[in-house]
């Protein structure tokens, strides 16, 4: 799902959402109106049946009590106190156990003879009813049947009245003597009714309500009523002659839920049994099915905005991830470019390298045959020496061989070997000096090439009471050929032994430390120092102070030439404490 303007998205997401809930809403209320109408009926016709069998249940009492023996004899002699009281109390005891409000006889003018209320101050005895309509039709030898406000104790009732006879055969043809009266309370059913939400009226023929669960509808018609209809209520004082008005003309909080309505028409006398569903409880349940939907519309729609949101960054991801997957790639072919180039760098360089190399040490060799000059003088002069020598003792030996002298002849011939030897010495050294400086090459423990030198020097030392003080301040490795660095180590020891030899001190100190990528040894002595028409010539080969036979001239030259070729350098000078001091540098080790 590639959404490409979410705003509009929003849009028409919410313009759906409210039509459907307006739908929603329109829907639930017209199931609500139609099962809230279904119910009323139903709840209509349970209080209809209620109410029709309390009516009927004393439909046939006034009939039946009209052939009670007092009823007769009392009408006919109605000055008959006797009967009267008699009677008086028989209909009283009837209505307390029917629970009717009261049961009286009416004379044939609609004068009351008996009643049951006769002992209370509100007594119907001696009172006229003869514009009651439910006399005037008992009278006519019909039932009668009213409902309307006492008279005499401005309690509303249903009035039935029964015509009453002489006997039996006269209820065909003769006229009624009186008629028998039996009133009812229905106020009972307004209690009944009180528990419903909606409001429910009994109202007569004219649209009058007289019965209802809302106190403020009773005594008003449902619609207006005309002038004819007026005049017959105050004829029969029906509702106490108190003005009926129309429910509509109450103020408004008095009608709510006036308006539809369900209808059922009960009892003899065409009365209007009516229920007037709430409209608000049908808004109340439209509104709850809304809001229902109005829920569940928001609840997909964060689940929708979730999925959606959820989406875009998965695919954001996967750009991304693709972004650097081709920032890689792309990186990963410059280094690759960048690697062969630096390959053929390399190349070149060690080309190059090899190129000086080779010319180094052409130069070096070229430089060894320019010194092979100057050293074939030297050669020649110690050479020279022993050589006659040797002549010379091999003469004293023929001479004291003729003479059989024998220890004479071993003694010279002693010294012949002396000389011969010290020649090889000097040829032996010659033979180094010539020898092409790279022989073997590795990674060389300074301080273990220290200790070496160290070692074979001891002895010489100790035969000329000095003291060798090593300090190894710091372990340095550095390439090159480690017989010849200890070569070098062994020069500057005994250079620095021969120079304290004469000296009242005989120290020297020799210090391995780090400096600025170097690893530098440092060789000082307690001698005399370098004097400065030496130190011109210090690196020279041949070059000497030392008596003939004790030195050639050839250890500084050696050295030099050694620790060049290890790319370090070797320098002279005289230390500020007195004494010679000789630095060695040597380029440290890379990882070193
Ligand atoms: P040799 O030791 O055979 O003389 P070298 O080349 O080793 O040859 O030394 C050259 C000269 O340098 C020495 O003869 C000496 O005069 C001087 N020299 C070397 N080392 C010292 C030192 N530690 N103190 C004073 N002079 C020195």
């Amino acid at each position: 799902m590639k959404v490409r303007n979410p705003l509009a998205l929003l849009a028409f997401g919410l313009a759906f959402s409210v039509a459907v809930v307006a739908a929603t809403y329109i829907f639930a209320a017209q199931k609500a109106t139609s099962d809230i109408r279904e119910a009323s009926e139903r709840q209509l016709q349970i209080i209809a049946l209620d109410l029709g069998s309390v009516l009927d249940k004393f439909e046939t009492l006034p009939y039946a009590l009209g052939f009670q023996s007092d009823v007769v004899q009392a009408l006919t002699r109605p000055d008959d106190q006797a009967i009267i009281q008699r009677l008086n109390q028989t209909l009283q005891l009837i209505q307390r156990q029917s629970k009717v409000v009261a049961i009286y006889m009416l004379d044939r003018k609609g004068t009351t003879l008996a009643s049951s209320n006769w002992d209370t101050p509100t007594s119907f005895v001696g009172r006229d009813f003869g514009f009651r309509p439910y006399f005037s039709e008992a009278v006519k030898g019909n039932a009668g049947r009213f409902y309307g406000i006492g008279n005499a104790t401005n309690i509303p009732g249903y009035f039935i009245a029964q015509p009453i006879y002489a006997s039996a055969s006269a209820r065909d043809n003769g006229a009624p003597l009186g008629v028998m009266v039996v009133k009812i309370d229905l106020t009972e059913f307004e209690h009944t009714w009180s528990s419903s939400e909606d409001p429910i009226t009994l109202s007569d023929h004219s649209g009058v309500v007289f019965l209802s669960n809302r106190p403020a509808w009773k005594y008003r018609s449902l619609y207006p009523l005309n002038g004819e209809i007026q005049l017959d209520l105050a004829g029969t004082h029906q509702y106490a002659d108190q003005p009926i008005t129309p429910v509509a003309s109450l103020p408004k909080h008095l009608r709510v839920g006036f308006g539809d309505h369900v209808t059922r028409t009960i009892g003899r006398l065409g009365w209007q049994l009516m229920l007037f569903p709430s409209q608000a409880r049908i808004a109340r349940v439209a509104m709850l099915w809304a809001l229902a939907a109005a829920l569940l519309l928001a609840i997909a729609g964060i689940s929708l905005w979730a999925l959606y949101q959820r989406r875009r960054r998965l695919e954001e991801r996967l750009t991304s991830a693709e972004y650097l997957d081709r920032t890689i790639a792309q990186r990963t072919q410059e280094l690759m470019v960048a690697n062969h180039t630096l390959e053929a760098k390399y190349a070149k360089l060690k080309e190059t390298e090899h190129l000086l190399r080779s010319t180094q040490n052409e130069l070096i060799q070229a430089g060894k045959l320019t010194m092979l000059g100057q050293m074939a003088a030297g050669v020649a002069h110690e050479l020279a020496q022993p050589l006659a020598a040797i002549r010379a003792f091999a003469d004293n030996a023929i001479t004291f061989l003729g003479r059989q002298q024998a220890d004479k002849t071993a003694e010279n011939l002693t010294h012949i070997s002396n000389a011969s030897a010290r020649m090889g010495k000097i040829i032996g050294q010659l033979n180094s000096f010539s020898r092409n400086s790279y022989d073997t090459v590795a990674v060389i423990d300074l301080q273990k090439s220290i200790e070496a030198a160290a070692l074979l020097m001891r002895n010489e030392f100790q035969t000329h009471g000095a003291s060798l003080h090593i300090d190894i301040r710091q372990a340095a490795h550095v390439v090159g050929d480690a017989v010849r660095t200890e070569q070098v180590l062994i020069n500057l020891l005994r250079n620095a032994l021969d120079a304290v030899d004469n000296a009242q001190q005989k120290n020297v100190w020799l210090t391995l430390e780090k400096e600025a990528g170097e690893a530098v040894i440092r060789i000082r002595d307690s001698g005399a120092g370098i004097p400065a028409q030496v130190a011109l010539h210090l690196f020279e080969p041949f070059f000497t102070t030392k008596p003939s036979g004790k030195g050639l001239g050839l250890g500084l030259a050696i050295s030099s030439s050694i620790v060049q070729a290890m790319n370090g350098r070797l320098q002279a000078n005289n230390h500020g404490d007195g004494g010679a001091e000789f630095v060695l540098c040597l380029p440290l080790l890379a990882q070193s």
